[in-house]
């Protein structure tokens, strides 16, 4: 008998997680953090049915906190068997938990302080920056497209996802008796054309199917028309002598950017222009991005085949300390600032902004999802008065959102990525990673196109295969 239990991102687009049981062994694919919503701390803190000790192995589809963040709960918990991933997953998720590490401590003592106040008991962290590098040395590297034995019945090998860097779908091959099935978890879907990473790629034919359905219900505006749109702000920006600031996630969508801006120049359409990258996740992450060159696509090849780098142009600078980020604060003329975080909740961005929002001249850009109750949301939304750092700043600048950087495919790319799988046809097909408005118009997209009707699972649920 095998089950799959899903435990995140069931209905809801953060906290994935799912587990498999068969006969013989248990394995758990994902061990994600939930994030925005107001109960996340206490879906957070609620963890699947199993004793982390009994678990055979962990799956890692990619390094972004929604899909790896809470994966230091299993080993102060217990688990010592391996975590596989790509080895550029394993350097990023190295990243993102010893920052994940330190906030969670940092927000642990916030709120503990405002519990003692009101004579409530204290409540522990998450977990804590020694918890780290226990994870890290599970951590078993695996390479796109290998063969490797997990389990006592179970197999694996990962597609390129075309997400993050290192970013897999998995295909699980359980050998259950005389029985032998395949299992695919997409993992996060990336946008085919989109920079410095190469498409994503469908795994072979399976059984049984568990696909995401973030951006099920549309597609995004396309690159093309996107890029249009950033360079006439950035035209319009050097004319003014302006700022520019991009709120950005570290991972992924700042290299896009810098890439972006880095062919703007190459191919004339700027002749100069100033960027900043103010972020030391960023900068850390656009290094390894940087060193990974085998999973770059064509055109970063070419650039690098004329001895330049996708990820460098001049004009571009990479700052590392909190004075030179400061000094950016009171610097004048053209210059783009991207930085983090991308809802602006906290990071240095927030500082840019409480220092230019007040000017008409500024430009804010947005280019990712903006989360119920943040400030980028407050912006995005087109409040005239925000309170930064309990200050009231009214917002002059002009506020822009693109809606086409996404990492993730929209509506026709997640059908086209299911395309090579429908002939099979799998037996199940499971949406998650969305919310029910998604997953529920990629489903009926599913049935007109595929003949197929998929499940929406929910939270806890289990399923014989
Ligand atoms: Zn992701």
């Amino acid at each position: 008998m095998v089950k799959l239990g899903m435990y995140g991102a069931a209905g809801e687009v953060t906290g994935s997680c799912y587990l498999l049981r068969t006969s013989r062994s248990t394995i758990m694919i994902d061990m994600g953090m939930h994030q925005g919503e107001r109960e996340a701390d206490e879906h957070n803190r609620r963890l699947p049915p199993i004793d982390p000790r009994e678990l055979d192995a962990v799956v890692l589809t990619h390094a972004h906190l929604d899909h790896c963040g809470r994966l230091p709960m299993l080993t102060t918990r217990g688990f010592r068997g391996p975590i596989y991933c790509t080895p550029a997953t394993a350097e990023l998720a190295e990243i993102i938990l010893r920052d994940s590490a330190e906030i969670q401590c940092a927000d642990a003592d916030r709120f503990n302080a405002k519990l003692r106040r009101s004579g409530e008991p204290q409540q522990e962290p998450l977990y804590c920056p020694p918890d780290i590098d226990p994870v890290l040395g599970l951590m078993r590297r695996v390479e796109y497209d290998a063969h490797t034995r997990i389990s006592d019945d179970v197999h694996m090998i990962v597609s390129d996802a075309g997400h993050i860097l290192g970013s897999g779908s998995v295909r699980l091959v359980v050998h259950d008796g005389a029985r032998t099935f395949g299992i695919v978890f997409s993992g996060d879907i990336g946008v085919s054309g989109s920079p410095i990473l190469r498409d994503p790629v469908t795994p072979e034919p399976a059984d049984v199917v568990v696909m995401e359905s973030t951006y099920g219900d549309r597609d995004h505006r396309t690159l093309e028309a996107t890029r249009v749109e950033l360079l006439d702000i950035l035209t319009q920006a050097q004319s003014a002598g302006a700022k520019v600031i991009i709120p950005a996630f570290a991972i992924g969508r700042t290299q896009d950017l810098v890439f972006h801006m880095g062919e703007f120049l190459r191919r004339g359409l700027l002749t100069r222009l100033n960027v900043f990258v103010d972020s030391p996740m960023a900068v850390e992450a656009t290094g390894l991005y940087g060193r990974y060159t085998h999973l770059h696509d064509e055109r970063a090849h070419e650039i690098a085949a004329s001895k330049q780098s996708p990820l460098a142009f001049p004009g571009l600078t990479y700052v590392r300390s909190a004075q030179e980020s400061k000094r950016l604060n009171d610097a004048r003329g053209c210059m783009v600032i991207i930085s983090a975080s991308g809802m602006c909740t906290g990071g240095r961005v927030v500082h840019h902004l409480y220092h230019s929002l007040g000017r008409p001249e500024t430009h804010v850009i947005f280019v990712g999802y903006q989360g119920h109750g943040t400030l980028g949301r407050r912006l995005v939304d087109g409040q005239r008065t925000v309170r930064i750092f309990g200050d009231p700043i009214d917002v002059r600048a002009k506020i822009h959102t693109l809606g086409g950087f996404s990492a993730h495919a929209g509506q026709t790319g997640l059908l086209d990525w299911f395309a090579p799988l429908a002939g099979g046809p799998p037996r199940m097909v499971f949406l998650t990673h969305g919310e029910d408005r998604q997953r529920s118009a990629l489903s009926a997209k599913m049935q007109e196109r595929f003949n197929i009707r998929p499940l929406c699972p929910v939270y806890g649920e289990e399923f014989e295969l």
